[in-house]
């Protein structure tokens, strides 16, 4: 029997949404440090070290709902099953995938596929892999408008709200002012944090 001590990683990047690949061979797990990828935008990265002797901690932040994840990983597990998946628990959505390249590869497009249908279902199939950040920028909009802290620099709070690929436009149904928020803004960090947007005013 042939041992594979290749694997394979992925994952989504909480920052900008992209899937991140990496390999690794079950050997680099073995020292004190273990092993990283970083998604290529630089502002995230999976990390797996060990916990104990037989298992390991898998860490990423998470593109769902913004917070930091922890699992525990055995090693016989990582050795013997040919995918592993974690999933965010506030929704059932696959961030990370590590187990053997095919497997992975597969379970990760099975997971694209979910998501696509999840957009569809949104009305939002047209923002391609840009799909979960602005779902759940769309998200944090309505939220906004819920409690009352998305209006017009003209007092106005009803807002035309427009999904486009790459950006969202809102648009003040009295006045007319558009305000325009580029997927370059929305994968920054904070703006999932804003308490406020106010159109037509920086
Ligand atoms: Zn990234
Ligand atoms: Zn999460
Ligand atoms: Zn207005």
């Amino acid at each position: 029997m042939v041992i594979d001590f290749d694997r394979t990683i992925a994952y989504r990047c909480a920052a900008c949404g992209e899937i991140t690949y990496g390999d690794f061979s079950l050997f680099e797990l073995s020292g004190k440090k273990g092993i990283s990828v970083h998604c290529a935008c630089g502002e995230s990265n999976i990390s797996i070290t060990a916990d104990g002797r037989t298992s390991f901690n898998v860490e990423l932040d998470c593109v769902i709902c913004d917070s930091p994840h922890k699992y525990s990983l055995k090693f016989d597990t990582l050795a013997k099953r040919d995918c592993n998946d974690f999933q965010c628990p506030e929704v059932g959505v696959g961030l990370a995938f590590i187990g053997k390249n095919k497997s992975v590869n597969m379970a990760m497009e099975e997971s694209e596929a979910m998501v696509g249908d999840v957009l569809m279902a949104c009305g939002l199939e047209h923002t391609g892999k840009n799909g979960i950040l602005m779902l759940k920028a769309l998200d944090k909009i309505q939220d906004l408008s819920e409690n009352d802290n998305l209006k017009c620099h003209c007092g106005s709070r009803v807002i035309d709200i427009e999904v486009r690929e790459n950006e969202i436009v809102l648009k003040c149904c009295v006045c007319g002012t558009k305000s325009v928020i580029d997927i370059s803004e929305i994968k920054k960090n904070g703006f999932s944090r804003l308490s406020k947007i106010i159109i037509g005013q920086k």
